[in-house]
């Protein structure tokens, strides 16, 4: 994507001035973009196209890709989009994933959703992040966006303090087809988006959903990925 005719502002990151809310040197420096899991976007440190999880128990989604690390300073500036209303960072961020996708050169979905909300916690927030930077990338890429094609009807725990098992467990049955979108499903190729994956729990649920409706392959396109703990 060009540069839009925007006016000038000041990078979130180094306070330069640019038109964009992040600017490109800054995208560079702390987005470079590094050697991953094709299929769970977690760093390899080789050009492996695997990770050993993966080729033991593969998730229920066929690829991953990634915008950059949960780390300084996308950490901070997701914090500020996600949890204090920046919704005007969903431009600059919605471009780092747009370039993740693109460098992956993977085949475009003719479907992109976000990972729901639940209804009270979208409610709270007044927007659910994972659809801004979804259509953003969609419309680049010249997808459908729709964030309909998957309910989470039910309120969740808070995920954070859970282990892996628990997260899924906690998880099961979240995520439920819209009934009325189920043939926009069948058969098709979706990537589904979220703003941040740690230990892709939410990721696998929703994959598992849509493949249950009948989806034929899911992608995953997450801003933001948890890099694995040291050692
Ligand atoms: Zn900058
Ligand atoms: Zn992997």
């Amino acid at each position: 994507m060009g540069p839009r005719l925007r006016p000038l502002g000041q990078c979130a990151l180094c306070r330069s001035w640019d038109t964009q809310a992040v600017c490109n040197s800054c995208v560079t420096r702390f987005a470079p973009a590094r050697p991953r899991c094709r299929r769970c976007g977690l760093r390899t440190g080789t050009t492996v196209p695997l990770c050993g999880a993966c080729l033991a128990d593969p998730p229920p989604f066929d690829a991953c890709s990634v915008g950059c690390d949960y780390d300084f300073p996308w950490d901070r500036l997701i914090a500020d989009f996600k949890f204090h209303g920046r919704v005007e960072l969903a431009a600059p961020l919605a471009l780092l994933l747009l370039d993740a996708v693109r460098r992956d050169a993977g085949a475009l979905p003719p479907w992109v959703l976000p990972v729901p909300l639940a209804p009270q916690r979208l409610a709270e927030r007044g927007y659910n992040q994972a659809w801004e930077l979804a259509r953003r990338v969609a419309r680049e890429l010249g997808c459908q966006a729709d964030a309909r094609l998957l309910d989470r009807p039910l309120a969740g725990a808070h995920q954070a303090e859970l282990s892996l098992p628990q997260r899924l467990k906690n998880l099961r049955g979240a995520f439920v087809p819209n009934p009325s979108r189920r043939v926009s499903l069948h058969g098709r190729h979706v990537a589904v988006v979220d703003d941040v994956m740690t230990s892709g729990a939410t990721l696998r649920e929703a994959a598992a959903a849509l493949r249950r409706a009948g989806a034929s392959r899911v992608d995953v396109w997450v801003l933001a990925r948890t890099p694995a703990p040291a050692g």
